[in-house]
């Protein structure tokens, strides 16, 4: 049996504190919210919350509870086949306190929902349309589940007047029986991206790819060629991290040179922006790229 990988010098990294971080951190404790960026302690909080030069901050938010329908073999969140339902507070009460708490971009996540019949896209519209009405400049992004392919769920999501509607197909197509759960797949996770473009072509459109699961070049290639062709805005790449024992091991620590050679080909590709990085995420600096790339 191998030996796990050790950790490259390039991952071994102090969490960055910006200038927002402690004033943002401070007033989330009396709101409530539950920030994927706390609670998967994520390496880029003090960039993300900070805001960078153009003091955009960022924070992704979870909504629709903390238990998901699905299990990925990447993913630590629990799970379970009958989670409890939504509160149907939370739109409300979100777009409340992300308004309070003072940020420029929020990103809204949730877990994979299956038992709701739309899968919780009218959820996620509603929480996208309180928020804008309580601060119409708010820039949302939506990073939402796949619906099991169910297109009215999309459109759902696309009609609630978000900027940015983000689906992550995680891996390249040869490797999602072995990363993602079952029921997620390939051709599934193109099609809502897609269909939301072609729904609504003013709209910004982004997915997420994580090496180091032992994709091949080509079939990286052959990934960002296939989001091209289906108009796809903005692509984030970034280093797959085992959460736990349990989960898929690390097949590669890609270096950071590999990573900006894919931010140089997805330029090249004509994406609206590529972040490519050892630790970009999916919501990496997402304000930031935004007011830059597509804005301007
Ligand atoms: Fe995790 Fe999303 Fe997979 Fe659920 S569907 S296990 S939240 S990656
Ligand atoms: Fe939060 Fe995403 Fe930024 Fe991490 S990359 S700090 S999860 S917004």
């Amino acid at each position: 049996r191998k030996e796990r990988l050790r950790l490259p010098p390039w991952l071994r990294t102090d969490i960055p504190i910006g200038q927002n971080y402690t004033k943002l951190r401070k007033d989330l404790r009396d709101l409530k919210l539950h920030t994927v960026c706390e609670e998967a302690r994520c390496p880029n909080i003090g960039e993300c919350w900070g805001g960078g030069e153009h003091s955009t901050a960022t924070a992704t938010i979870m909504v629709l509870g903390d238990t998901c329908t699905r299990g990925c073999m990447f993913c630590s969140v629990k799970t379970s086949r009958a989670p409890p339902p939504p509160d149907p507070q939370e739109p409300v009460n979100t777009a409340k306190a992300i308004t309070e708490w003072g940020l420029d971009y929020v990103v809204l996540t949730s877990v994979d929902r299956d038992d709701l019949s739309d899968g919780g896209s009218s959820h996620f519209a509603q929480t996208v349309i309180e928020i804008k009405k309580s601060n119409p400049s708010m820039m949302v992004e939506c990073l939402t589940p796949d619906f099991r392919g169910d297109l009215r769920a999309v459109e759902t999501v696309v009609d609630s007047g978000l900027d940015v509607y983000a689906h992550n197909v995680e891996t390249v197509r040869d490797l999602q029986w072995c990363v993602r759960d079952p029921r997620a797949n390939y051709e599934q996770s193109l099609q809502v991206l897609s269909h939301a473009k072609k729904y609504n072509p003013s709209l910004i459109t982004k997915t997420s790819i994580m090496l180091g699961l032992g994709e091949t070049d080509d079939q990286v290639m052959e990934t960002l060629e296939d989001l091209r062709q289906i108009d796809v805005d903005c692509v984030t790449l970034g280093q797959y991290m085992q959460p736990t024992k349990r989960h898929l091991k690390v097949k590669e620590y890609v270096t950071p040179e590999k990573f900006a050679h894919w931010e140089e080909v997805g330029n090249k590709l004509g994406f609206l922006y590529t972040a490519s990085g050892p630790l970009v995420r999916s919501s990496y600096k997402a304000g930031e790229f935004f007011i830059q790339n597509i804005l301007q």
